[in-house]
């Protein structure tokens, strides 16, 4: 065997999540910020990439960082955003996806935080 053509490939950390009760909102993996106030609404940290509602396919938030990758790799994403779709931005072990999904509801988001974010 010839190890040196093994390639490399970056993967993206991908976890399904549930989350039983929404009451306590979801903490950053990096710095421990949570990601929303009481209503619901985003409080984003540093670390948060992204926001990515998986059955409207579309965002709902985007860093600086995020929106310069997407616009340099020329990826349209019109289904539902994966570890693939983001390791094709770049990204790689540095950052984690989280796919969310909320007690009592049908929809999910994808919460990806970058753990290299300053
Ligand atoms: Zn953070």
């Amino acid at each position: 065997m010839n190890l040196a053509n093994i390639v490399r490939t970056s993967r993206v950390p991908f976890a399904p999540v549930y989350q039983s009760a929404s009451i306590d909102g979801l903490c950053c993996p990096a710095c421990g910020t949570q990601q929303e106030n009481d209503l619901q609404s985003l409080q984003p940290c540093k670390h948060l990439a992204c926001v990515y509602d998986q059955e409207a396919c579309e965002f709902t938030f985007q860093s600086q960082n995020f929106k310069q990758r997407l616009m340099s790799s020329n990826i349209v994403i019109t289904d539902e955003l994966d570890a693939y779709g983001l390791a094709n931005m770049g990204y790689g072990d540095e950052l984690l996806a989280l796919d969310l999904t909320r007690a009592g509801s049908w929809s999910h988001e994808l919460f990806a935080f970058d753990f290299n974010a300053d």
